[in-house]
């Protein structure tokens, strides 16, 4: 078992540590909030006073931060971690960052002889718990092989999507097409709705059709269509309008970067910052359903 230092255990991050904690790994916690470390502390983890203390003699240092100022403020920052953490150590940084950002941390780490790779998930809060999250990892080969020990703990499937930064373009792509299928297929069964069709007819007759998508499949946005999904749930849980626009957002950037055309893409991150700016931003993204409703 590996000794493991997890700094950020937020939503995502809490359960992460935990699933390490069950699998047997010596873990050493950080955050800022006394009370994710009072919990992680309950459940076996050791608790360190600060971010450097917790990587001090480690296999493995893990972060799971909200933005990329945090990530680059932890490791690169004036109050930085690099130089405390062990040269034969792996730093896994499975935060949603932009793709430049995770090479920043790459090479600078680099410059200090530690190996870096960037994970981002896929699997949201209920795969952080269930430890069925997707890592898609960027990085060199050799340092996949070796994240195995700890990622395969928290998850069941590990992509390899290529070099440092490859990680966070896949994970933005996937979300990117998510969103406007989610979008798209919000619309569709509006447009069934005020056409007089029952939603889950027509939901049905889509799934046996060519309009078949992994919203329709899993997580249909129409309240009632499906148990136990966030739509039936008043759209509590799943993925915050909050943080697919934060995606997006971070989608857009990739593509002016590379010069990519996105249409949808921009009209999909405009349609959710509407939803996110008119009070949606704690509910579940599926809840763009809403924002199609005819007027009364
Ligand atoms: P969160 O806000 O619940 O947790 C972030 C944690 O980081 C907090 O506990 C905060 O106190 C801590 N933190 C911030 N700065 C810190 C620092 N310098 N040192 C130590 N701790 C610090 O966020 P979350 O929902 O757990 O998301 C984390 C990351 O995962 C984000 O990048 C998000 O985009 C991504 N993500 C989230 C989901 C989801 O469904 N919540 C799904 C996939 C990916």
């Amino acid at each position: 078992m590996a000794k493991v230092a997890f700094i950020g255990l937020g939503n995502m991050g809490g359960p992460m540590a935990t699933n390490l904690l069950k699998a047997g790994h010596d873990v050493t916690a950080f955050d800022l909030s006394a009370a994710a470390l009072a919990q992680i502390k309950a459940e076996g983890a050791k608790v360190a006073d600060s971010a450097r203390e917790a990587v001090a003699g480690t296999d493995y240092v893990i972060s799971m931060l909200p933005a990329a100022k945090h990530v680059i403020g932890l490791y690169l920052g004036e109050q930085g971690i690099a130089s405390a953490i062990s040269k034969q150590a792996l730093v896994i940084d499975c935060s949603t960052i932009d793709a430049e950002s995770a090479r920043t941390v790459g090479i600078g780490l680099a410059e200090q002889g530690i190996a870096f790779i960037d994970a981002p998930v896929s699997g949201g809060v209920g795969g952080a718990k269930a430890g069925t999250l997707t890592f898609i990892v960027g990085g060199a080969s050799q340092d996949f092989q070796n994240a195995h020990t700890v990622l395969s703990n928290m998850g069941k499937n590990l992509f390899h999507a290529g070099a440092i930064g490859a990680g966070q373009v896949a994970k933005i792509c996937n979300n990117m097409l998510l969103s406007i299928l989610m979008a798209g297929t919000s619309e569709a069964l509006q447009m069934g709705i005020n056409n007089g069709l029952d939603p889950k007819v027509l939901s049905d007759i889509m799934l046996k059709s060519s309009g078949r998508n992994w919203t329709l499949e899993l997580y249909n946005p129409c309240p009632g269509v499906m148990d136990n999904v966030p739509s039936s749930k008043d759209y509590q849980g799943g993925f915050m309008v909050d943080l697919m626009a934060k995606d997006l957002g971070l989608a857009l950037e990739a593509a002016n970067h590379s010069g990519s055309d996105t249409p949808l893409g921009e009209l999909a991150h405009s349609l959710y910052v509407k939803h996110q700016q008119a009070g949606n931003g704690k509910l579940d993204f599926s809840s763009i359903f809403k924002m199609f409703a005819k007027a009364d």
